[in-house]
C-alpha cells in the first residue's frame, strides 16, 4: 500500500521536530515547506541522511514553493511567529493571521482533500481562520492544544506524586489561553483520583491538598509562558511536536483516539460556531465525533470564561 503524504507548513522548531518524529515512526513521506530560502531543503536533507542510522524508507524533501504539498493526505501548519518573553499568544494575531490566510489558500489549492492540523498561535483564532479560508468541512480542520495542555498537567501531577507519567490521565479543555480548563475531577492515576492521592500524601489535610492542586492547575495554565521565559528567544517545541504527531498518527492510522482537540462546536457544551478545545474522537475522517459530557457548575463557569476569551479574539480577527 502507498504510504501517506505528510505536508508540514513551517520548518521552524516545531515543524522540523514533527518531521523527525514522523520519519522515525515511518508514518509517511514527508514534505516540508517554508518561506526561508534553503531552510526546508537543508533541514530535510539533514533528516534524510539520518535514515541509514535510524532506518526509515521514506521520501523526505523540502521546498520554498507551496505547490510541494500537492496531494497531501495530512497537513500540519506551524507557520508563523512564536512568542517572546512578556508576550501573550494573542499578541501574535496580526502577523500570524496574514501568514495563515496565505497558507490556507495554498492548502485549498494544492491539498484540497487533506485533513489539516493547525498549531500556530493564537491557536483558536488561527484554526478558525484556516477553516474559513479553506472552506473545508470543520471536521477536517483541527487545532492542536489540548493534547499538549493535558500532557503538561499530567507531567506536573506525576512530579508532585512521584509516580510514572504513564499512569496519569489528565484532560484540559477550553481555549488555548491562560483561561484553559484543567478538569481536576477527571485527573487520576490508573483510575485513582489525584485528589484522593493528594489527601493521602498530606495526611488528610484537605486545604493543603486543594492548595497543591490549585498550584498544579495554575502551572498548567501558564506552562507555555514558563518555557518562553526560560528560552527568551522562542517557545516550546518538543512537547507541541509530540502532541501534534499523536494527532497525525490517530488520523493516518484511523485510531479512533479520544483526545482533547480544538473543534468547531455546533451547540456542544453550549457553544455555537466557535472553535474550542473539547474531547473528540480522532480517526481517518478527522474529528469523527465530539464527546460531550456534563460539566459541573464550576467547570461550566470556567469553560464559559475561556470561551469568552476565544470569542473576543475570533470576533476581532483582521479581515482578509
Ligand atoms: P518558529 O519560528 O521556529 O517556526 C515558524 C516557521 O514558520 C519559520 O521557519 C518561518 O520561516 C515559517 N513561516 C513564516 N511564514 C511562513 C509562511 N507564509 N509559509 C510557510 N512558513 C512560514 O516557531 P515554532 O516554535 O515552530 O512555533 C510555530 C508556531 O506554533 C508559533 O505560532 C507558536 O506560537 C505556535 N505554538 C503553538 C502551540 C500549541 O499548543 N498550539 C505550542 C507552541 C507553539
Amino acid at each position: 500500500m502507498a504510504k501517506p503524504k505528510i505536508a508540514l507548513i513551517g520548518g521552524g522548531q516545531i515543524g522540523a521536530t514533527i518531521a523527525q518524529l514522523a520519519a522515525q515512526r515511518e508514518l509517511g513521506h514527508v514534505v516540508l515547506y517554508d518561506v526561508v530560502d534553503g531552510l526546508p531543503q537543508g533541514k530535510t536533507l539533514d533528516l534524510a541522511e539520518a535514515a541509514p542510522i535510524v532506518y526509515f524508507d521514506l521520501c523526505i524533501s523540502g521546498d520554498n514553493d507551496i505547490a510541494c504539498i500537492g496531494g497531501a493526505d495530512i497537513v500540519v501548519v506551524t507557520a508563523g511567529i512564536a512568542r517572546k518573553p512578556g508576550m501573550e499568544r494573542d499578541d501574535l494575531i496580526e502577523v500570524n493571521a496574514r501568514i495563515m490566510t496565505n497558507v490556507a489558500k495554498g492548502i485549498k489549492e494544492h491539498a484540497p482533500d487533506s485533513i489539516v492540523i493547525v498549531i500556530s498561535n493564537p491557536l483558536d483564532a488561527m484554526v478558525t481562520l484556516c477553516q474559513r479560508v479553506t472552506g473545508f468541512a470543520p471536521r477536517r480542520v483541527i487545532g492542536m492544544a489540548g493534547v499538549l495542555d493535558s500532557a503538561r498537567f499530567a507531567s506536573f501531577i506525576a512530579w508532585e506524586l512521584g509516580v510514572s507519567v504513564r499512569d496519569i490521565n489528565a484532560m484540559v479543555l477550553g481555549g488555548h489561553g491562560d483561561a484553559m480548563v484543567p478538569i481536576v475531577r477527571f485527573a487520576n492515576v490508573n483510575g485513582i483520583p489525584v485528589m484522593d492521592l493528594l489527601l493521602r500524601k498530606y495526611q488528610g489535610d484537605r486545604s493543603k491538598a486543594l492548595e497543591v492542586m490549585d498550584t498544579l492547575v495554575a502551572r498548567t495554565q501558564n506552562a507555555g509562558g514558563e518555557v518562553v521565559e526560560l528560552l527568551k528567544t522562542g517557545s516550546a517545541s518538543y512537547s507541541p511536536a509530540a502532541s501534534a504527531i499523536t494527532m497525525v498518527e490517530a488520523v493516518l492510522n484511523d485510531q479512533k483516539r479520544l483526545l482533547p482537540a480544538c473543534a468547531r462546536l455546533n451547540g456542544e457544551f453550549g457553544v455555537h460556531g466557535y472553535y474550542v478545545g473539547v474531547p473528540c474522537i480522532l480517526g481517518a475522517g478527522g474529528i469523527e465525533h465530539i464527546v460531550e459530557f456534563e460539566l459541573t457548575v464550576h467547570e461550566q463557569q470556567m469553560f464559559n470564561d475561556s470561551v469568552k476569551a476565544v470569542k473576543n479574539l475570533v470576533d476581532n480577527l483582521p479581515s482578509e
